[in-house]
C-alpha cells in the first residue's frame, strides 16, 4: 500500500520513497531539558511514534533517532540571551559547572523517558545526547570554514547565511530584507540577520575547548552533526513542531547540506501545536501542563495519546482537560471494556485491514482510522467478535493504546472487585435508571470511599480501582 505523507520542504503530499528499499531512517528533533516536558512538547513525540509505527506496518525496518539536547540553544532563536541550560542552573541554584548541568540534564532525560513510557512511545533506536557529540560538531563547523561559509565575531563563529542561496527554502520562508546587504540589526556584528551561531564563545569559562576558544555547540550543529552519524546522508524523514521550521530546520539544512553537497533529509515533517486558550503551551510560560498533572487529575497519559489521534497531527489543538476526561471515559475505556468481553483467537478482517492502511497512507489520518475501529464494532454482518477483538488489536500496533493488556487488566481488575463494591454498583444503576440523582451520587461518593471508582462508559458502568 503506498503511503503518502505532506512534506514540508515542496508543500504537498508526496509518496514516500526511501533511500534504501525497505528501511525508512527518521531522525526527531528531542527535548531540551532545561524542564520537564509539556504535553504540548509530548504531541511532536507521539506524532513521530506514530509515524514509525505506520511504517512498521507498512514493512519497513525503520531507524529511529530522537536526540536529547542538553547544551547549546539559547533563549531565542535569534541568538540572544543565555543558554537554557545555564539558565537552569540559575533556576535551581547549581553551580555553573559541566557536572551540574549533566546532573541537571539527567533529571529531566529520565522524566522525559518516563513520559514517552506512559505514552506508550517504542523507545528510538538511538537517543544521543548533545553533550556527548563535541568532537562531532566541531568536525563539521571545521568543515565549514574551511570551505568559507563562517566567519567570527566577538561572540563566536557564525553562519554566513548569504552563502547559501537556497536559505529559507523549507517553508518557503520570506526572507525579504534579511539577506546580506540588507540593513542589519542595529549593533549586531552578524552579516546578515539570519547568520547564526556555530560556536558561541563562553563569557565565563564554563564550555569545551574548540579551535576557536572555550565554548558551546550552536544547538542547530548539534542536530547536524548528530543526525550523519546515526543516520548518514541524505536520510528519510526529519521531523518536528512547526516553530522548527523556520529558524532550526532551515539552519541544519543550510549547514549540512553547504558542508557535505547533498541534502540532509528527504521529507521533512512537522506537527501543529497544542496550544492553551488562543496561545501556544510553552515551557517557557506559565501555561503549561505536564503528563503528571493529567495523571494527578486522574487523567491516563493514554486518553491524551487517544485525544491527539483523534485529529490530524497538522491540526492545531485546543488542550482541555474536559474533553480529555471524556475521550477517557466515553470511548477509551468503552472500548477497553468491550475488547475485554470478546472472545479470542480470531483473525484481521482484510477489507477493514486495506481500508485502515488506506487511511494511515493518507498522510497519516489517524481520525479515519479510529473511526474504522467504530465501522467495526458496528458491523455485525461480516465480523464475529472473536475477529473484531483480532481485527482492532492488529490496528492498535499503529495507535499504540495499549489495548491488549488494559482489556486483560480490566478483566482481571473486574473479577477481583469486591462483591459488595459490584453490589453498590447495581444500585447505583438502578437509582440512575429511576432518575434518583441525589442517591445516585450518594452511592458513588461511598464507592469512592472504599478505593474505586464507577464509570459511566457507553457500553455501561465500568468500575475500576482508583488509580
Ligand atoms: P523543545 O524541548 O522546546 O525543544 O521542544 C520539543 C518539541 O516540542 C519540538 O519538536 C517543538 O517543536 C515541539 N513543541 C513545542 N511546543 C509545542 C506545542 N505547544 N505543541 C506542540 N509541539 C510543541
Ligand atoms: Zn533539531
Amino acid at each position: 500500500m503506498s503511503l503518502f505523507l505532506y512534506n514540508t520542504l515542496t508543500g504537498k503530499k508526496e509518496e514516500f520513497k526511501p533511500t534504501t528499499q525497505g528501511v525508512a531512517l527518521m531522525y526527531n528533533c528531542g527535548p531540551t531539558v532545561y524542564n520537564y516536558a509539556h504535553i504540548g512538547n509530548l504531541r511532536a513525540y507521539v506524532f513521530a511514534d506514530v509515524l514509525r509505527r505506520t511504517l512498521e506496518h507498512n514493512g519497513y525496518k525503520v531507524k529511529q533517532v530522537m536526540n536529547i539536547t542538553d547544551v547549546g540553544q539559547l533563549t531565542s532563536d535569534g541568538d540572544e540571551g543565555d543558554d537554557k541550560m545555564v539558565k537552569a542552573l540559575k533556576r535551581l541554584g547549581k553551580p555553573m559547572t559541566l557536572p551540574a548541568m549533566r546532573e541537571v540534564a539527567d533529571i529531566y532525560t529520565e522524566a522525559f523517558k518516563k513520559d514517552l513510557q506512559a505514552l506508550n512511545i517504542l523507545t528510538p533506536h538511538e537517543m544521543p545526547r548533545a553533550s556527548d557529540h563535541i568532537k562531532e560538531d566541531i568536525e563539521l563547523i571545521k568543515t565549514l570554514e574551511e570551505k568559507g561559509f563562517a566567519y567570527r565575531i566577538s561572540d563566536g563563529l557564525y553562519f554566513d547565511t548569504s552563502k547559501f542561496p537556497a536559505y529559507g527554502k523549507l517553508g518557503n520562508i520570506n526572507l525579504t530584507g534579511q539577506q546580506a546587504g540588507a540593513r542589519v540589526e542595529v549593533k549586531s556584528e552578524k552579516k546578515n540577520p539570519k547568520d547564526f551561531t556555530l560556536w558561541k564563545l563562553s563569557s565565563n569559562e564554563l564550555g569545551w575547548e574548540s579551535p576557536w576558544g572555550i565554548g558551546f555547540p550552536g544547538w542547530h550543529i548539534e542536530c547536524s552533526a548528530m543526525s550523519r552519524k546515526y543516520l548518514g546522508q541524505p536520510f528519510d524523514i526529519h521531523t518536528g513542531g512547526i516553530d522548527h521550521i523556520p529558524v532550526h530546520h532551515n539552519n541544519e539544512i543550510a549547514q549540512s547540506e553547504s558542508a557535505y553537497g547533498v541534502p540532509l533529509a528527504n521529507f521533512w515533517m512537522h506537527n501543529e501545536f497544542v496550544n492553551m486558550g488562543e496561545t501556544k503551551m510553552a515551557k517557557s510560560g506559565d501555561n503549561f501542563i505536564t503528563l503528571q498533572t493529567l495523571t494527578d487529575n486522574g487523567i491516563s497519559p493514554l486518553a491524551y495519546r487517544f485525544f491527539l489521534l483523534e485529529a490530524s497531527y497538522r491540526t492545531p489543538l485546543r488542550f482541555s482537560e474536559e474533553l480529555v476526561r471524556q475521550v477517557q471515559d466515553r470511548k477509551l475505556y468503552t472500548l477497553y471494556k468491550t475488547l475485554s468481553e470478546f472472545p479470542l483467537g480470531g483473525v484481521i478482517n482484510d477489507a477493514y485491514h486495506s481500508q485502515f492502511l488506506e487511511a494511515l497512507g493518507d498522510d497519516l489520518n489517524t481520525a479515519k482510522a479510529l473511526s474504522l475501529v467504530y465501522a467495526i464494532l458496528g458491523d455485525i454482518e461480516h465480523l464475529s467478535p472473536e475477529d473484531k477483538r483480532a481485527t482492532i488489536l492488529d490496528f492498535d500496533k499503529v495507535f499504540g493504546l495499549d489495548m491488549e493488556n488494559q482489556a486483560k487488566l480490566l478483566k482481571s481488575q473486574t473479577e477481583s472487585i469486591p462483591p459488595e463494591i459490584q453490589a453498590l454498583a447495581i444500585e447505583r444503576e438502578e437509582a440512575r435508571k429511576e432518575k434518583n440523582f441525589k442517591l445516585s451520587d450518594e452511592i458513588r461518593a461511598q464507592v469512592e470511599k472504599e478505593g474505586y471508582e464507577v464509570m459511566d462508559t457507553d457500553s455501561g458502568p465500568l468500575i475500576r480501582k482508583k488509580i
